[in-house]
């Protein structure tokens, strides 16, 4: 009898072990999410309940957006409602009147908390709730928190996400499975998802956050949904309460992973992989060709992430898988195992991954390595340009459509243009 021989799969990084920081941190608050969710959500108001630091971020960040008579604004918070000597809960009723009486298209009004509003304690679900009745059906009241102080950047997303899972209708379709697919996406992308979808024969489908309030998907337990976002925890939690059930899937970033989600899509929907396939095979193709040119430039390049909005390890295997880069250092302000697995077992083992921020030790790291681009934030994108590295801004890989297959050389071009404009600038 002849031994049996382990055979070694290659797992990638499923078991890796992650360097856990904590320190100073250079990230944004989860505020900045309003900037996408109220260009997605379009009969949506986002109300910050905090400061002028607050109603400055959203101003820096929103860049010339604030001058179209924008779906959101700051009740600030001044010095008597901090002392306690106004009653903030009336303040804020008569803020919210004013505004609903100025704007009757808004069919649904988040209350957004941010440290301030958490510092003092000020209820903001109360609020939402007594508003609500006030208002409704006119206009619905949700509350969530963006504050810096419990959410980074992208969470913001899931934190608005998870307060409307509750209120999504419920499904009376009765056995037949039903698919979500679950983050904010950039119309295009959305459209062209759909028509994917319905190539492959899929008709019961519907996007989660919905472009209108009035109409957001109904879900149950024959529900089954597809996250198109790394960073959305806490909405599938919320999604899970409800009897909805997560389809594991890469994300779909490129080609392979782009492909890699569609078949999962597929396949919660009883196709079969080569039905699915047929149906992305020239969307795929012209993926592929578009990354080709990219692959020239980059492949053997070494990137280095820093902490930003959790896409970090979906598009760390996308550059090293599809594009041929090396991965220096990996940095993500959270990694949830489970939402990521299939991402883990695909980067290429021995990356070096870490978890939360200490900023001074992760840019010693960086100078080691002297990387040959740096994915980071605004906040270190020009003082590590000085020193001599090229840089590309994180934000605009939240900003920017990247998802799916006609989006996978734009995104390939996202890290092409900052290394061909230093080759320029040196020559
Ligand atoms: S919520 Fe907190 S971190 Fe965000 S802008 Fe306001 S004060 Fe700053």
């Amino acid at each position: 009898m002849s031994a049996v021989i382990p055979i070694q799969l290659d797992q990638g990084c499923s078991d890796a072990p992650v360097l856990l920081e904590r320190g100073q941190r250079e990230v944004f608050c989860g505020l900045t999410g309003i900037i996408w969710l109220h260009r997605k959500m379009q009969d949506a108001f986002f109300l910050v309940v905090g400061s002028r630091t607050c109603a400055h971020l959203i101003q820096s960040a929103a860049g010339v957006m604030i001058f179209a008579e924008p779906r959101f604004a700051t009740a600030i918070l001044d010095e008597r409602d901090l002392a306690g000597l106004a009653d903030a809960q009336d303040e804020l009723d008569r803020v919210v009147q004013r505004l609903l009486e100025r704007r009757p298209d808004i069919r649904l009004l988040f209350l957004v908390g941010s440290c301030p509003s958490e510092v003092i304690k000020l209820d903001l679900s109360r609020a939402a709730g007594r508003l609500s009745e006030r208002f409704m059906p006119q206009v619905r009241v949700l509350n969530y928190s963006g504050s810096g102080i419990e959410t980074t950047f992208t969470q913001g997303e899931d934190a608005c996400l998870a307060a409307l899972v509750p209120v999504l209708p419920i499904s009376i379709q009765p056995h037949e499975p039903e698919l979500l697919i679950v983050g904010a996406l950039a119309d295009v992308v959305e459209d062209q998802f759909a028509r994917l979808f319905t190539a492959m024969g899929i008709q019961r489908f519907a996007f989660f956050p919905s472009r209108r309030s009035t109409a957001l998907p109904a879900i149950g337990p024959q529900t089954r949904f597809l996250l198109a976002q790394p960073f959305l925890a806490d909405s599938a939690r919320a999604l899970e309460d409800r009897g909805a059930r997560r389809v594991p899937a890469p994300f779909p970033l490129g080609a392979e992973g782009s492909a890699a989600w569609m078949q999962a899509a597929g396949a919660a929907m009883g196709l079969s992989a080569e039905r699915v396939e047929q149906a992305i095979a020239p969307a795929r193709q012209r993926a592929e060709l578009a990354l080709a040119a990219h692959r020239a430039l980059l492949a053997g390049k070494h990137v280095f992430f820093f902490p930003d909005s959790q896409l970090e390890v979906p598009l760390a295997r996308f550059l090293a898988r599809e594009l041929g880069m090396q991965l220096s250092e990996v940095g993500t302000p959270y990694l949830h195992r489970q939402h990521l697995a299939e991402e883990l077992a695909w980067l290429p083992a021995g990356t070096a991954l870490s978890e939360g921020q200490d900023v001074e030790k992760q840019l010693d790291r960086c100078r080691a390595l002297r990387p040959d681009i740096v994915v980071c934030g605004l906040g270190l994108a020009n003082p590590l340009e000085s020193e001599g590295f090229t840089t590309k801004w994180s934000i605009e890989l939240v900003f920017t459509p990247i998802q799916g297959f006609e989006q996978a050389g734009d995104l390939a071009g996202l890290f092409t243009r900052p290394l061909t404009r230093r080759q320029l600038l040196a020559a």
